[in-house]
């Protein structure tokens, strides 16, 4: 299926790895020309590089930490127009919501809710008068099924989800779209680091600790980037004008909800 996407443009944060990957090589074989952010500059033009030659597309790095103030602003300068939207960082630390203090929720709302609301707020109109915009916001399977440890991600989360809906609504008479991927567990370098963080505090071997995370995926593994970019891809292709203000679960089936 042909997408419709040549030489449209899009901003992809946090793609040096990862999820973010997946969504940036999914759109460069569609024919997508792209800025790509991370915080770490080897990383991020290795990645760079690879995506050129695989896809013959064009790809400007940005390295920046997209929570701050200067980071966006880095990276708006080098995408100030973008067809398409990636909202994209790294997730918040677990921990007992008691020791939590105030600066760590600012930090957590900062990164996961109020620096997607700021990007989609200085692309939203051009996408308005261009009559076509997409935006893509990975979030976390958390915000359907809270994970208890996780309280400043489903907290942060769960604000970012509820502001999507309401603005999704108001931008789709102008064929913009806001749609949530909802990742459960992925095979990913932060998987891995959350699996030996779990290990080492429950006194478990990494080996054991990702055969309970399998046992609670029907699908009976873990999903790849490949797949995530490619529902990324779809969302924001010219088949999909028609989907908005949605929330997709990719878990392997986990949640166990009709709804
Ligand atoms: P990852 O660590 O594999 O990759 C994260 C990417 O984002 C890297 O390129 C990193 O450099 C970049 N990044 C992180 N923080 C950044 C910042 N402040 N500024 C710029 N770039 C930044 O992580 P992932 O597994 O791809 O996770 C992506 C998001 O999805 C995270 O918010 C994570 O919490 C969420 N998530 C992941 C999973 C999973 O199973 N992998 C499950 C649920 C939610």
């Amino acid at each position: 299926m042909d997408l419709g996407l040549k030489g449209k443009n899009a901003l992809v944060c946090g793609a040096s790895k990862g999820l973010g990957r997946g969504c940036a090589e999914a759109l460069a074989e569609e024919g997508v020309n792209l800025v790509i952010l991370a915080r770490r500059a080897v990383e991020l033009e290795q990645t760079a590089e690879q995506i050129r030659e695989r896809f013959a597309v064009k790809v400007t790095t940005v390295v920046c930490d997209i929570t701050t103030e200067e980071g966006r602003t880095a990276a708006l300068s080098a995408c100030p127009q973008p067809d398409i939207l990636i909202n994209n960082a790294g997730g918040p630390p677990a921990g007992d919501f008691r020791d939590f203090t105030d600066e760590d929720w600012y930090r957590a709302l900062g990164a996961n809710m109020l620096t997607p609301i700021a990007l989609m707020r200085a692309t939203i109109d051009g996408m308005i008068t261009r009559g076509f915009g997409r935006i893509v916001n990975i979030t976390s399977a958390a915000v359907k099924a809270p994970i208890g440890v996780l309280g400043l991600s489903n907290g942060a989360r769960a604000g970012l989800t509820g502001f999507v809906a309401g603005l999704a609504r108001q931008v789709a008479p102008y064929g913009v779209t806001i749609n949530n991927l909802l990742p459960g567990l992925f095979a990913t370098d932060r998987l891995a680091t959350v699996t030996r963080a779990q290990a080492e505090a429950a006194n478990l071997s990494t080996e054991e600790v990702t055969a309970r995370q399998l046992q609670g995926i029907p699908c009976g593994r873990f999903g790849q980037i490949e797949e995530f970019g490619a529902a990324c891809a779809f969302l924001c292709s010219v088949h999909a004008g028609y989907v908005t203000g949605q929330n997709f679960l990719m878990d392997g089936g986990s949640y166990p909800g009709v709804l």
